[in-house]
């Protein structure tokens, strides 16, 4: 089976609602460069996030 939804939908990283059309920061990952995107709200709450990739945290 072919799955032709390539475009990912973009998830918080923190609590992991859909960002897109949000003034969500996104950025790569320091460690692996994996991309990461983390909503407004938990920006603003300075959540931690974790990498689901290589498990790197950061502020
Ligand atoms: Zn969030
Ligand atoms: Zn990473």
């Amino acid at each position: 089976m072919s799955d032709s939804q390539a475009r990912e939908t973009p998830k918080c990283i923190s609590c992991g609602i859909h960002v897109a059309g949000t003034s969500a920061a996104s950025f790569k990952c320091p460690d692996c460069g994996h991309q990461i995107h983390r909503c407004a709200k938990c920006r603003k709450q300075s959540n931690l996030y974790e990498c689901p990739d290589c498990g790197f945290t950061g502020p």
